[in-house]
C-alpha cells in the first residue's frame, strides 16, 4: 500500500533530545525535592530520583521514564520514591509543572537537529502528510515546536497529556490517520525509542528507527523495518524496501 503519511517522534526523532531534556529533568527534579522538602523523610537526593526515571549522570536509558514515557510515569514513579504522604494528583500536576518551567526556561536548547526542517519541507513538498506523536505534555510540545519553527508544517500533533493513551499503545497513530484520512498501513513512524517502534508497529504502521537520540542501533533493529542515522537521511528511494510492494 502507498505511503502517504509520515509520523514522527519529536525529542531524539527531530529535535536534540539529550543537552535539552538533561537539562530539564536535572533541573525538575531540583525543583520537586524543595517543593517537597519538609515530606522528604528518607532524605533522598537527586541523583536517585534522576535514577528512577533512567537518568545516570550524563547517560540517559532508552527504556527509561524521561525518553520514553509521559511525565505522569514519572511523577508517579517520584511518588512512591519519595513515600509522599500528600495527594498524589496534586503532587502529579506539580511535577508537570516544574518540567514545564524547566522546557520554558531553557528556550535555547530547544533546536531542530541538523537537516530536518529542510528534509520535513521537502517532504512535505513531495505530498507527505505529516504528524508528530510525543510523549511530551501539549503546552511543552507547542512551545518547543513553536521555537525550532517547526510547528507549521504538521497535519497532525499528538501529545499525551492524559487525555489519551500513550505509546506505545497506537491512540496516536490512529488519530493520525482518522485526521488525515489515512489508514495505517499508508504509515510510517520515525522514533529514537523502542517504545516508539512498538508504537508503530502496535498500529500497524511501518517503522524507521533513527540514532539521533537515546537508543542504539542494536537496540532499534529488532522492532524497525530499517534503521537510518537521522530523518534527514530518509528518502522516497526507501519506501520500495520498508512497504515491502
Ligand atoms: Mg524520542
Amino acid at each position: 500500500m502507498e505511503i502517504k503519511g509520515l509520523l514522527f517522534d519529536k525529542d531524539g526523532t527531530l529535535l536534540e533530545f539529550h543537552q535539552m531534556w538533561l537539562h530539564v529533568a536535572q533541573g525538575a527534579a531540583a525543583d520537586t525535592l524543595t517543593a517537597y522538602a519538609a515530606e522528604n523523610n528518607h532524605h533522598l537526593d537527586d541523583v536517585a530520583l534522576l535514577a528512577a526515571i533512567g537518568v545516570h549522570g550524563n547517560d540517559v536509558d532508552n527504556h527509561g521514564l524521561l525518553a520514553s514515557n509521559p511525565v505522569e510515569d514519572t511523577a508517579d514513579a517520584w511518588y512512591q520514591l519519595l513515600q509522599l504522604s500528600s495527594d498524589k494528583a496534586q503532587f502529579s500536576r506539580t511535577v508537570k509543572q516544574l518540567f514545564n518551567k524547566q522546557v520554558e526556561d531553557n528556550p535555547t536548547l530547544i533546536q531542530a537537529l541538523p537537516g530536518i526542517k529542510a528534509k520535513l519541507l521537502n517532504l512535505k513538498q513531495q505530498g507527505f502528510r505529516l504528524g508528530i506523536a510525543t510523549a511530551d505534555s501539549k503546552d511543552a510540545t507547542l512551545y518547543s515546536l513553536m521555537l525550532a519553527e517547526l510547528i507549521d508544517l504538521f497535519d497532525f500533533v499528538g501529545y499525551s497529556d492524559g487525555d489519551i493513551a500513550p505509546k506505545p499503545a497506537p491512540a496516536l497513530l490512529h488519530a493520525f490517520c482518522e485526521q488525515c484520512d489515512l489508514v495505517p498501513q499508508q504509515v510510517i513512524m520515525f522514533g529514537d525509542t523502542v517504545s516508539d517502534m512498538k508504537f508503530g508497529r502496535n498500529a500497524g504502521a511501518s517503522t524507521i528507527g533513527v540514532l539521533t537520540g537515546t537508543a542504539t542501533e542494536d537496540e532499534l533493529q529488532p522492532y524497525a523495518d530499517t534503521v537510518l542515522y537521522s530523518v534527514a537521511d530518509f528518502n522516497s528511494d526507501l519506501l520500495m524496501t520498508i512497504t515491502h510492494c
